[in-house]
């Protein structure tokens, strides 16, 4: 039998019972995951520069403009979520996804300023049928309280950052040593080859994404569904476009979505039989609101930060020569890449000596990392020769920091999310958890705009002084979320109950 086939009549039980650490299936997810994150953090790390020096828009205008992009993409991975959830399954809402990110990343390479909004847009609908599926194929793959699910989530968590690296630094090389169309057209070589990875094993999964409607309704209904949603995705996409092209319509998006969401799950908090089930979701909603805070700082890496490094930065790290915005959207990867399996290990050390903080103090944590790591670009600022360039190293230290805040927060809340909330409910909460990434995105790229200058004649002299002030006020809101949820955690303690 071939690996491909050997799946296929396996029943779900079987699939989950497995020896050793991980599934031997997790690694073809891993490696969809990688390369559908290759593309996406390739795209994603060219986007400010191309919008700032092909599109010739204000460093302000660019940064709300990938906020607006961020924003969208992240808001339609809740709707990618609930319609595989209630339509397609996981495994065609996947598929449908890659496809469309392909056509987004060679509609770019094809022509990129003239069909810029277009292929952006396939590329918000596409993530938003792919991203979240893929994660939840990942939590399929174990049995309820199987203790070794967090560590298939941290090994995942690495694949999306091998991935992001590889994607955010041969991309934006290729853009400034060849060409944009080269660039995202390599984006798109990167999603064809984690699409036919994922075609290719998808078999070896047994009954695990197939639609949920399957034997439930006729093969007819089922085409008939599916077809609706394809062509509904479709259709969604000149909305899109208008939207992502207009910065104000992208704000009443943004002002509409977020409330519905929140008054929806209010009302299924109520809805709630017990006390306990009622108490867990509102700490999961303390934990997606603080993630808000988290994200709006942590994702200035996009946005200003990448400007940032295109005008202020030295282009050395440690005497090896590199390029500033290759360093700038490359080194979170290379840190979560190496420190995600050593912060799994502090933590069992630290549980065997019965002193591992709980996971709101985690949370708090990770903002006092954050916290330091602006503070430390902030710092950036005394070491600048006369011409507004300072040191990528400190730089790429602060990048360091915030990466270990990252890792206090990021993998944890997705975990947290499936454990807080009662089954049924997993799939919405999810998608909660990334729409409050869309508002952090949003948020990111208003606090970014807030900061540049908009001077005409800026000098990088004056950017980097008007970068650092806005980094110094970020480190301050940083320092003050994490001193709130330490001081407020033993009340979300409670609200938790037994989980920690
Ligand atoms: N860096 C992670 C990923 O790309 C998390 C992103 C997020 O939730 N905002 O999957």
């Amino acid at each position: 039998m071939t690996a491909v086939d050997e799946g296929k009549s396996l029943t779900l039980e079987q699939i989950q019972t497995f020896e050793g650490k991980y599934p031997k299936r997790l690694w073809y997810l891993f490696f969809s995951e990688m390369w559908e994150r290759f593309a996406f953090y390739g795209m994603r790390g060219m986007l400010t520069v191309f919008m700032t020096t092909q599109l010739l828009m204000k460093d302000d205008e660019a940064q709300l403009k990938y906020g607006g992009i961020q924003a969208f993409i992240y808001a339609m991975t809740f709707v990618g979520g609930l319609f595989a959830d209630k339509l397609l399954g996981f495994r065609k809402s996947i598929f449908w996804g890659g496809l469309l990110m392909i056509i987004g990343s060679f509609t770019l390479a094809a022509a990129p300023k003239e069909l810029y909004y277009i292929g952006i847009s396939f590329t918000i609908i596409g993530t938003g049928f792919f991203k979240p599926n893929i994660s939840s194929m990942v939590g399929s793959l174990y049995k309820e309280g199987d203790p070794r699910r967090d560590a298939g989530f941290g090994l995942f968590y690495s694949g999306i950052n091998i991935g992001a690296l590889l994607g955010g630094w041969l991309c934006i090389v290729a853009a400034k040593q060849y060409s944009w169309n080269i660039a995202f057209g390599l984006a798109g070589v990167g999603m064809i080859i984690g699409l036919l990875i994922f075609v290719f094993t998808k078999r070896t999964l047994g009954p695990i994404g197939l639609p949920p409607m399957e034997g439930k309704l006729s093969a007819k209904k089922i085409l008939r569904n599916d077809i609706f949603v394809y062509l509904g995705s479709l259709l969604v996409i000149p909305f899109v476009y208008l939207l992502v092209r207009n910065s104000q319509y992208t704000d009443y998006f943004m002002y509409i979505v977020g409330p519905i969401a929140f008054v929806w799950i209010v009302i299924e908090i109520l809805k709630l039989q017990d006390k306990a089930s009622r108490q867990k979701m509102v700490a999961a909603m303390v934990f997606i609101i603080f993630s808000i805070f988290f994200w709006a700082f942590f994702e200035q890496a996009g946005g200003s930060l990448s400007l940032f490094a295109l005008n202020n930065l030295h282009d050395t790290v440690l005497g090896v020569q590199m390029d500033p915005n290759a360093v700038n959207n490359s080194s979170n990867s290379v840190f979560v890449v190496i420190f995600s399996p050593l912060a799994g290990l502090l933590w069992l050390w630290l549980a065997k000596r019965k002193a591992e903080p709980n996971t709101v103090i985690k949370f708090g944590i990770g903002f006092l990392f954050v916290a330091v790591s602006f503070y430390l670009y902030y710092y950036t600022r005394f070491f600048a020769d006369a011409s507004g360039k300072t040191s990528l190293d400190l730089f790429t230290f602060a990048y360091l920091i915030s990466t270990l805040g990252e890792l206090c927060l990021s993998p944890i809340g997705l975990s947290l999310m499936t454990t807080l909330a009662p089954k049924p409910l997993h799939g919405m909460m999810m998608g909660m958890w990334f729409l409050a990434s869309a508002y952090g995105q949003y948020a990111a790229g208003i606090l970014g705009a807030g900061m540049s200058t908009t001077a005409e004649n800026a000098t990088n002299m004056d950017k980097l002084i008007a970068y650092t002030d806005g980094y110094k006020q970020l480190a301050i809101y940083a320092l003050i979320a994490g001193v709130v949820l330490i001081v407020i955690s033993p009340i979300i303690r409670k609200l938790m109950h037994e989980v920690h």
